[in-house]
């Protein structure tokens, strides 16, 4: 069969927490042609641990990979046209492995993970001169969240990984470091790098010189050698080593925030996009300025798109728990079978009766940055049903999102008029509902969801000896928007959200 003609294509790795997917898009329309998805395993060995498997990553990344290309075959499309990939990726979650080897030394230790607790502790007694220390180079908070602490943890935990270090074998990197690494050829000439953006959640490196810090890495204890070289989120890294895309550059690397940054073409100062994965991530770009906030919220690189290009920031409102207490809802108590299934429920009853469910399972995040802070469910009755809890579910992660908006808008300045939105949970029409009514302001959906990929494909298809892609809006022709619109009333809306707060202060000091 002959094969249709297309312009050139961009290929585009999205390794979340919860799943992996390869999609492939048209440079000139920004459409969808082909993707396939993996779920990721997620193990809990102790209370508070999360880890993966980087093998079962990596092996995730080559099966979308190949399947996709199969799928492309299947529908006459050539994938010598696929000319540059781009890797997004779950952000702070830590891997070490062996260089020589290729092995890595220990699992994955996931962003959500609390075994550093600890840890924090103890550094926090320590931080040299004012407070500030930590935030006035990095931008965050000192935080189990942030890689620099997890990777602490594992030097002083795992005998493997002390070992690598002494005998220089050890290599440190996030989960765009290791999928590069390992796809431009791992042991044989892997390329060991990341970029600003992953880089600026490790909390070693410093926002303002886009350099790993002497000083932090001093506090922190991390030898400098293990730490990947940092490049711009578009350039030429390397070409994939194996597969069906073997020789293709690999050009684009965002962590997935910064990546559906892009994707929503929020490229000028005070757009933002709100994305509901696992966690649920409000950013705002604030231009050429580092913004520091008073309310809790990050500061945080969010692209820097080729080598001479200027680099942007954006201020972060994070939410640790979104999708995961759907998936907890699923797993654990077993009241739903799949993820979509949860509309289902909340339909049936389109109330949560007065129940508030506040899902702090890993602390809270911003605004509180609460380590104490455990999940909750309260306002119970005789009356009360899974379909509630179900709806008060959906309703947490809307009025989380409210609480990180508030806080947006008051170091902002300038309110939010509409929020844009993306992620694997926006395809739940009762959450944007519920989103519309709680925020009170319009909420705007496109109708490709998968705008973290297609940020990190923008970044890929735009490096320089790529230039297939120009990031101007009508690059985008095929992404139509969707809006759901307030329906309840204001004074309704603001009776539920301070009942919220109550069920907030009382899921913090849980644990002490
Ligand atoms: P990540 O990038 O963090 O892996 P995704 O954007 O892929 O996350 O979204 C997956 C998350 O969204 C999962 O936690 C899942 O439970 C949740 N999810 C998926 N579909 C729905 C749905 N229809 N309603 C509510 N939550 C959903």
């Amino acid at each position: 069969a002959k094969k249709a003609v297309l312009g050139p294509l961009v290929g585009a790795v999205d390794q979340g927490t919860s799943s992996t997917r390869f999609l492939v898009f048209n440079s000139k329309t920004a459409e969808l042609l082909s993707h396939h998805q993996v779920e990721i395993k997620q193990e809990f060995p102790r209370e508070g641990w999360v880890e993966q498997d980087p093998k079962e990553i990596l092996q995730s990344v080559y099966e979308c990979i190949e399947k996709t290309c199969e799928k492309l075959g299947q529908l006459n499309i050539d994938i010598s046209n696929i000319k540059a990939i781009g890797v997004s990726n779950q952000r702070e979650t830590t891997v070490v492995w062996d260089k020589l080897t290729g092995e890595p030394l220990y699992n994955a230790v996931v962003w959500l993970d609390l075994r550093t607790q600890s840890t924090v502790e103890n550094l926090s007694k320590r931080i040299p001169g004012n407070n500030n220390f930590v935030k006035s180079k990095t931008g965050l908070p000192l935080s189990t969240y942030f890689s620099a602490v997890k990777l602490r943890w594992l030097l002083d935990n795992v005998k493997k990984v002390q070992k690598a270090v002494e005998e220089n074998r050890a290599l440190f990197g996030t989960i765009d470091s290791w999928l590069i690494w390992s796809l431009t050829g791992g042991v044989n000439g892997g390329v060991h790098c990341t970029d600003v953006t992953n880089a600026s959640r490790t909390m070693l490196f410093n926002i303002h010189s886009l350099e790993w810090d002497k000083e932090l890495c001093e506090f922190f204890g991390i030898p400098m050698e293990i730490l990947p070289n940092v490049r711009s989120s578009s350039e030429i890294y390397g070409l994939m080593k194996a597969g069906a895309l073997e020789g293709v550059p690999i050009s684009g690397c965002l962590g997935d925030q910064s990546a559906a940054l892009v994707g929503q073409m929020c490229f000028q100062d005070g757009q933002a996009k709100n994305t509901y994965g696992t966690g649920c991530f409000l950013l705002c770009n604030t231009g050429h300025k580092c913004v520091f906030s008073e309310h809790g919220l990050l500061t945080t690189v969010a692209y820097k798109l080729g080598r001479d290009k200027p680099v942007y920031y954006a201020l972060e409102g994070s939410v640790a728990i979104a999708g995961a207490v759907i998936r907890w809802l699923r797993d654990n108590l077993g009241i739903i079978k799949s993820s979509e299934e949860i509309e289902k429920l909340a339909k049936e009853v389109g109330t949560s009766y007065g129940c508030y469910f506040v899902p702090a399972f890993s602390g809270l995040y911003a605004p509180y940055w609460e380590p104490s802070a455990r999940g909750i469910i309260c306002g119970l009755t005789q009356f009360t049903n899974k379909c509630h809890i179900a709806f008060a579910a959906l309703e947490a992660v809307c009025f989380q999102t409210r609480e990180i908006l508030d806080a947006m808008n008051r170091d902002c300045g300038i309110p939010l008029s509409h929020l844009q939105v993306d992620g694997g949970m926006t395809s739940n029409k009762i959450l944007m509902q519920l989103q519309a009514d709680i925020l009170y302001i319009p909420v705007v959906k496109p109708s490709m969801p998968e705008t973290t990929a297609l940020g990190a494909a923008m970044a890929a298809g735009a490096a320089e000896g790529v230039g297939v892609w120009s990031l101007e809006p009508e690059d985008l022709s095929a992404v139509t928007m969707e809006r759901f619109e307030p329906q309840i009333n204001e004074e309704e809306s603001e009776i539920r959200y301070s009942t919220w707060k109550k069920a907030v202060m009382k899921s913090i000091g849980w644990v002490t």
